[in-house]
């Protein structure tokens, strides 16, 4: 079902209600996870056709739209005002703001702008029966009692239809400056970005570390990524900064002095920037090519770092050999031969780790495609998926 407004979106669940109908909300199909993959039976709702992007207020720096605005729209929108959206990502093409505020999605500026709900200021959604939750605030400060808004973020179509929202704006920055630097244990990149923290503060906006794992597989996989370093260096890291390049390169050989990093490169032009984030997010045909596999977004503090993302510890050495592993900012990324089908053995000892600390862990996993979710009953992502479907009734 396509609805053309919130209003006959509202319309559709309450019609589904009363027949008992499930219907699962779909935005643009950019998650992890599969949790807008329907089963037989149930009802698609898409948002695609609710594209209205409906103020952009310069002074109170504040975006209002429909749910089905493709982010890239929205940013585009928001750069003919100057201002830009905090949250960006890889799949900006496609995903929607309603499906970024249902996944609560982090993205490549999450250091610096936090994720989804640090920018959501309002939203509409629609409940199960149709009833219409309007809470489209505008405004920074709002302390007047309850903010119910936060329930619907991060809860992937479960409670309801979010159908407009409220976005925070920034105003849009005037100097960028990408590099990619190479350190070579956890522990140096840990003082790398203390070292850009001490120096530079808020002016971080991404600090994306590529695992040693990781850049082997870009380089022997995905031969249109062309990383800018030698390899073997270890820990690929990109850097963006809102500074001019020379504020970064001083700090890049500060860094370089206290043998915090080995190598660095900066971007000088526009095409090689984007040729470094290339590197960062344009790995999944790669990924793909091996097979299924699961993805897990994993948040941890940053103490734990080293003993969960290295193979070389012994708790995560615990998977067959067989399995291959690539882990790259928040994202651990496994693949397993065919003949393994019970990956969920293997995959709780790690979340173990990560559920055990007082940091927010969020597994998700997947196969590739839903033909993939159908035919493989026995995956972790199978067995997941009740919690991330919108089986509205
Ligand atoms: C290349 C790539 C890079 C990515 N990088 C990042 C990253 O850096 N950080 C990060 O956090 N995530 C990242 N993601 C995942 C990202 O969170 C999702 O892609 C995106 O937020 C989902 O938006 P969507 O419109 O595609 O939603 P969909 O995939 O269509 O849906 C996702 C979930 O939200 C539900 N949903 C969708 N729209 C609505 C709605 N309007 N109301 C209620 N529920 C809804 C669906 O039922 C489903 O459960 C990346 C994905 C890709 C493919």
């Amino acid at each position: 079902v396509r609805p053309a407004t919130p209003a006959e979106s509202a319309r559709v669940l309450a019609v589904c209600h009363a027949h008992g109908q499930a219907v699962v909300p779909q935005g643009g199909m950019t998650g992890l996870v599969g949790g807008g993959a329907p089963r037989d039976g149930d009802v698609v709702l898409s948002l695609e056709r609710l594209t209205r992007v409906e103020d952009i207020d310069r002074d109170g720096l504040t975006l209002t739209a429909e749910a089905g605005v493709v982010l890239q729209t929205a940013q585009e929108r928001c750069a003919e005002a100057d201002l830009e959206l905090p949250v960006d990502l890889g799949a900006r093409g496609s995903a929607t703001i309603g499906g970024l505020i249902a996944t609560n999605a982090g993205g490549v500026r999450v250091i610096r702008h936090g994720m989804m709900r640090d920018s959501v200021l309002g939203l509409e959604a629609v409940l199960a029966d149709g009833t219409v939750l309007s809470s489209m605030n505008r405004m920074l400060k709002n302390n007047v009692g309850y903010d119910l808004k936060q329930v619907f973020i991060g809860s992937e179509g479960t409670l309801g239809v979010v159908t407009r929202a409220v976005i925070r704006l920034r105003p849009r920055s005037k100097q960028v400056t990408t590099a990619i630097a190479a350190a070579p244990t956890v522990d140096t990149v840990i003082g790398f970005l203390g070292l850009l923290h001490a120096d530079m503060g808020d002016d971080i906006a991404s600090f994306e570390v590529m695992w040693p794992e990781y850049d082997a597989f870009v380089r022997a996989r995905c031969p249109n990524l062309r990383p800018p370093l030698s390899p073997g260096l270890g820990f690929a890291v990109l850097v963006e900064t809102l500074t001019e390049s020379l504020v970064l390169e001083r700090v890049l050989a500060a860094a370089l002095r206290q043998g915090l990093i080995v190598d660095a490169t900066v971007a000088k032009n526009e095409r090689e920037r984007a040729a470094f984030w290339a590197v960062r997010e344009g790995a999944g045909e790669g990924m793909r090519a091996l097979g299924p596999y699961f993805v897990y977004d994993v948040s941890m503090p940053i103490a734990t770092m080293e003993t969960f993302g290295t193979p070389r510890s012994p708790r995560a050495t615990r998977r067959p050999p067989s399995w291959f592993w690539a882990t790259w900012a928040t994202a651990i990324c496994m693949w397993s031969p065919p003949s393994v089908r019970r990956p969920r053995a293997i995959i709780a000892p790690s979340m173990t780790l990560s559920t055990g600390s007082s940091a927010t862990t969020a597994a998700r996993s997947r196969p590739s495609t839903v033909s993939e979710w159908r035919s493989a009953p026995t995956w972790a992502g199978r067995a997941r998926r009740p919690r991330s479907r919108s089986c509205v009734r």
